[in-house]
Order: C-alpha cells, then structure tokens, then sequence
C-alpha cells in the first residue's frame, strides 16, 4: 500500500525559490515520499491519508541543506570525539548534509588506490545508514597526485558524485587541478576548493587567481574556512566566473557580508549557497545553517524568505538534488517552524530579520516524521502535531 502523508493547515509555505519564495497555499500531500500536491486544503483530495499532521498555523520549507560538512563515519566524528552530532543538525532543520571530504578520518589513505577506495566505502556507508534519518552525501574524494582519468572513471562508475575540497590533497597548483577537476566533470562528479587560508597543518592557501584556474563547480567557503582571502579577491571571484558562492558558518563574517553585498549588486543571489564547514576546528555547529540565514538576513537587510532560500533551493538547484524545493516530485523534506518563543517581530520572518532564530518543531525527511519538538532551538510558539 502506498503512503500518503497530508500536512493542514499550514500558515506559511516557503517554497525554496527566490523568484517566488512564498506560496500561496496552506496543505501540501506527500506519496511515498514524493510532493504530489500543494494547494487549499479544500480543493484537494486528503482521502485514504495513512499520515496527517496539523501544522496549527506554523511555517512549512523545504528541509535545509547543509552544503559543505566534513563527515567519517555514521554519527560520529573523530575531529572532535563528538556522537550524534548529525542527530543535533537534525535538530537544526538540516535534513540533507553534503561531504566536501571525510578529511578527519585518522589516517586516511593518499594513495590512489586507497583514496578511491575510501571515498566509494563512504558514499556507501552512509547511503545504506542515515543517522536520525538525515541524508548524508559522502564520498569525496580528496585530490592526489598521480591520478589519472581512468580514476574518475573509476569513482564515477562506483557510484561517486562529488570531490571533496581541491587543495586538502597533494595537488596544490592550478594547472593539475583543473585537469583533474575537468576530469570529474566528464563523468559527472561536482567539484568544489578551499578557498582561503590553510586550514590545518598541511594544507596551504588556496588565492582568486588558483579558484579562477581550477573551475570547480562551488566556491567552496569564499569567506574562508577560517582564514579569507582579501576583499578585493572575493568581490574578484563572484565578478570573473559563474560558480556557486558558498557561504560557511566556519569562516569570517565580515567576508561573508562582502560576498553577499556583491553578489546582490550583480545581481546574482541565486549563486549563494551555506554550509557550516562542521565538525572543524571550531568544533560542530547543530544550528550552523539557521544562524546563517539569521545572520545573513539581519545584518544584511535580506527579507527573511530570500535568505531561506540560499539554505535549501539554491543548493539543491546548484548540486541538482531532488530535494530543498518544495515542487511535485521532489522529495517530501521538511523543516516545520515558529517564531520563537518571546522574539521580538511580528510573525516568524520579521523575528529572523531581527536575528532571532526560529523555534523548529517538527523535521520530516521522504515524508516520514524524523524529528519532532527541537531540542536544540529556542522553543516556537505553536508546534505541529501528528494526527494519525
Ligand atoms: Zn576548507
């Protein structure tokens, strides 16, 4: 028997999108985890639901994405001795996480061999268990020297999509990147570099001029993970090239206010996508993307419903996933939430605007309930309910 989810009575549907990121709509269907309708309650067809939830009046958006994250294994990371702390991103509204290497394994492989056959166990591992019901995208593999294009014919054929952040790895100068990078992309992997200062022992600055030439798919952490890279090289990246500005938690605020001021004067928002850069140094951030979406807003004078969108339908589009939009056929993930409790603002997104954080009250990933009441935000005001 198929499975039908309807959620009612819904206040506000973000959709996802920045050209219309509020849509007018108040109950939204799910078959066996697919959108299927989104509409009036009235003019839709609830019958033979095997799941209802009254969202009593909340605010519904697509699940966020946490585009850059540093995942091992299951719901642990050695980078800090921390568990569950996907669980906790869960609990954050994250519902897709997206590895930019699994660079904090002890001792990982940088033999060629090894390498690939790290980044096919751990695209894997985590396709065939998701922590709390999150999923992870994993396996990415960290350039070395010596790779060949029968590599990546190797990794894509296994199943790999992604390469974990250029210039973690051995390959340090722009010529070899870029072919490797071209490589990928022949067989359909994404790629992404660290932008920036070094970020531990061993890896080095990666500056605009070396991004330029290796044309990777993301501008991964344009504001540095930690260290930035001057103004004029940021405003120089979002000006020279199309690819996607990625914002991170682990970085410098100040670089991230920058590259969201020029992207809006090209007019080119719909490039910025977030991640945390977690676990890191700066240890893990649970409420990473939505600190982001307030910060960003807040201080950069953004309608809150924007700012949602660079944390789930910017990315998704970008890393064409079928999830983050809230569209017929895409998958039914979800992020239910509130204004928090006693926040100043009139509703939920002038309480964002004002840099509060919303209360989250429910996630939903394939339209099951994955989390409910968060242990981790402020309380909301109003939570959702499971019916039946
Ligand atoms: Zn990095």
């Amino acid at each position: 028997m198929s499975q039908k989810l309807v959620i009612r009575n819904i206040g506000l549907l973000l959709s996802g999108k920045m050209e219309a990121p509020i849509l007018e709509a108040d109950c939204l269907i799910a078959v066996d985890g697919k959108i299927s309708a989104i509409g009036y309650e009235k003019d839709m067809d609830g019958e033979g639901a095997t799941s209802v939830i009254n969202a009593h009046g909340v605010t519904l958006a697509p699940g966020l994405i946490d585009s850059h994250v540093h995942p091992v294994i299951g719901d642990y990371t050695p980078r800090q001795q921390q568990i569950n702390w996907i669980d906790s991103t869960l609990h954050g509204g994250v519902t897709t996480m997206i590895s930019a290497g699994e660079v904090h394994l002890p001792g990982r492989p940088k033999d060629v061999v090894g390498l690939k056959a790290l980044a096919i166990a751990s695209q894997r591992w985590y396709e065939n268990f998701r922590p709390s019901g999150m999923k992870v995208l994993a396996g990415a593999p960290i350039l070395e020297e010596g790779m060949v294009e029968a590599d990546f014919k190797d990794l894509a054929d296994a199943g790999v999509k992604l390469l974990g952040e250029v210039g973690l790895g051995t390959v340090k100068d722009g010529k070899t990147a870029r072919q490797m990078v071209d490589w990928a992309r022949k067989y359909g992997i994404q790629s992404t570099i660290h932008t920036g200062g070094p970020s531990v022992p061993g890896s080095g600055l990666i500056d605009a001029d070396m991004v330029l030439e290796t044309g990777t798919d993301v501008i991964g952490h344009i504001n540095g993970g930690h260290s930035a890279l001057p103004d004029d090289q940021i405003t120089c990246l979002c000006e020279s090239c199309k690819a996607g500005l990625e914002i991170v938690h682990n970085g410098n605020q100040r670089a991230a206010m920058l590259t969201l001021n020029t992207a809006r004067e090209l007019k080119q928002m719909d490039r910025i996508i977030l991640g945390t850069d977690g676990p890191a140094g700066s240890g893990v951030q649970p409420l990473g993307i939505l600190r982001m979406v307030a910060m960003l807003s807040s201080l950069g004078d953004l309608p809150a419903e924007i700012a949602f969108c660079f944390a789930n339908g910017n990315t998704a589009r970008q890393r064409e996933l079928d999830t983050g939009l809230i569209e017929v056929g895409y998958a039914a993930d979800f992020v239910l939430m509130d204004q928090a409790q006693h926040a100043p603002g009139k509703n939920i997104l002038e309480s964002v605007e004002l840099g509060n954080l919303p209360g989250i009250g429910m996630t939903i990933i394939d339209g099951v309930v994955t989390s409910q009441r968060s242990r981790n935000t402020p309380p909301a005001t109003r939570f959702p309910e499971v019916v039946l």
